[in-house]
């Protein structure tokens, strides 16, 4: 009788990388062996700033962050929610973020950052992508000017700069 398979590759119960035993519901035993399996496969590094690989594409590309693939792609910059927690803000954060019932208002909005790839910034206008949807943001005070996910008014682009890249780091872009 054969072993159960539960895994999508159907190896059932150990690594796809390493063959170790992991638990049935996984495939790989952490990040470092899914990154292992898709440079196997064959897949492209794309780390143009140096940062460690955060998002594995269906072809194994390896990126910095999602959309960090974009012709335009600059860097990872960061999204922070200024506007009112409301209830279902605070569920949100509690269930999916772990945050305790007796987070601040301030520590609700920081769990709700967002990370985007930023593809354009001048002077005046900054514009990322989130998910595969554009923002705008005016680039002096940060604040987002449009962007279909997301509220004028409540949002604001935290830093625009190029992050610090790390020691020894390639460009492997
Ligand atoms: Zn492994």
């Amino acid at each position: 009788m054969s072993k159960p398979t539960y895994n999508l590759d159907g190896t059932g119960g150990s690594c796809a990388f390493c063959g170790k035993s992991v638990e049935p519901h996984l495939n790989y035993c952490d990040w470092d062996c899914h990154i292992g399996h898709a440079k196997k496969l064959g897949g492209r590094v794309h780390t143009p700033n140096g940062l460690p690989i955060n998002c594995i594409m269906h072809d194994s590309t390896m990126l910095e962050i999602a959309d960090g693939d974009h012709p335009d792609y600059k860097w990872p910059v960061k999204a922070q929610y200024i506007g009112p927690v409301t209830a279902d803000d605070r569920e949100f954060a509690e269930h999916a973020c772990g945050l305790s019932a007796s987070a601040t208002d301030d520590e609700v909005r920081e769990s709700m950052g967002e990370t985007h790839a930023l593809l354009y910034s001048d002077e005046i206008k900054s514009v990322t992508i989130y998910e595969c949807c554009y923002a705008t943001w005016d680039t002096k005070t940060g604040l987002l000017e449009a962007g279909s996910l997301w509220a004028r008014g409540r949002w604001k682009l935290v830093s625009i700069e190029p992050p610090a890249r790390p020691a020894g780091s390639v460009d492997r872009s």
